[in-house]
């Protein structure tokens, strides 16, 4: 499944019914907070209960909000008029970039 499709797919599942465009940013945002704050906190306990050890069903759990975290950001970037797969294409290649001109642990988001 490519970015597109799958903002695609997610956006069918979303009901913004009747919100306006900046509700619908706003409420996507802090989705997307909220879920990788979900994200971080099962990491966490994974490294508090067990040392990093990860069993298949904390893996599972880590899988699910991932997938979470996914759904916001391809809402965030819905509302922004954004394609997923640009975005994706577009960082990439920012990351290739900067590992080709031997900047990639730099800082600064213009490098
Ligand atoms: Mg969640």
């Amino acid at each position: 499944m490519d970015f597109n499709e799958y903002q695609k797919l997610a956006s069918a599942t979303a009901d913004f019914t009747g919100r306006s465009p900046e509700y619908k940013i706003m409420y996507s945002c802090m989705g997307l907070a909220g879920e990788t704050g979900e994200v971080i906190e099962k990491v966490k306990k994974v490294m508090r209960n067990n040392n990093g050890a990860m069993s298949e069903a904390e893996r599972e759990a880590i899988k699910q909000e991932i997938g979470d975290v996914l759904w916001y950001l391809s809402q965030v970037a819905r509302f922004c008029d954004i394609a997923f797969d640009d975005a994706a294409k577009a960082n990439v290649e920012k990351l290739a970039d900067r590992r080709a001109r031997g900047v990639i642990r730099s800082e600064g988001d213009k490098r």
